[in-house]
């Protein structure tokens, strides 16, 4: 048993056990996941798993008290008030956010039984990085995260899809790739006649090359 404190104030108790988990029965259903940024995560089924609609006035909540910290001079009674109020806007930001990747990760591997994603980590690592872009990458790491050890406990497979493969340039019905795929496209016509969701599409090219890669 551990007993711990955070920059919150919030006391912890943790125990360490060991169980054993049954797996859950097999499924035949696969799924693809491109995780995004407009929505946290499109699956190869066509839904969008969105970010929790709280999140926006919880982040003007941060910024607030970000502004009301930074305004306390150095040494100030107040000041170390004020850090402490940060930290708790943080605090359950963080914890919100945590709890919505459990609900999608758990049942992302309650429904397939393969698991195929997109590692986006070194693409990303090259462009422009937005604040929206650093939440992105650090929810993907979470819910990657996640979904292995979950996948681990209940017997089903997470595939990560080679970074440089180009899911949103391919056509996930005739195959036909694209030249060019910028970020503002979000629906497009491949000569085939398909028309195309960009992260839909993408999702079904990653389910499609998961298997292949592992
Ligand atoms: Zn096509």
């Amino acid at each position: 048993m551990t007993v711990s404190r955070d920059a919150a104030g919030r006391w912890f108790v943790s125990l360490l056990v060991e169980e054993k988990i049954a797996p859950l029965p097999p499924v035949g259903r696969n799924v693809g996941v491109d995780v995004g940024i407009t929505a946290l995560a499109t699956l190869s089924t066509g839904e969008k798993v969105v970010n929790p609609r709280y999140e926006r006035r919880d982040r003007r909540k941060l910024s607030k008290a970000q502004r009301a910290l930074s305004r306390k001079a150095k040494g100030a009674n107040n000041r170390a008030e004020a850090r402490l109020r940060v930290a708790r806007v943080y605090a359950r930001i963080a914890g919100r956010r945590r709890d919505h990747l459990h609900k999608v990760t758990t049942r992302l591997v309650r429904e397939n039984q393969v698991i195929a994603l997109e590692d986006p980590t070194v693409r990303n690592m090259l462009k422009n990085r937005s604040p929206a872009r650093a939440v992105s990458d650090a929810s993907w790491r979470d819910l990657r995260g996640m979904l292995e050890y979950k996948a681990a406990w209940y017997g089903r497979t997470v595939v990560a899809v080679d970074r440089w493969f180009p899911s949103s340039r391919l056509c996930s019905v005739c195959g036909a790739s694209q030249e060019m795929m910028p970020l503002n496209i979000r629906e497009w016509v491949c000569p085939c006649g398909v028309v195309h969701h960009r992260d839909v599409n993408a999702a079904r090219n990653v389910l499609a090359a998961g298997p292949a890669e592992s």
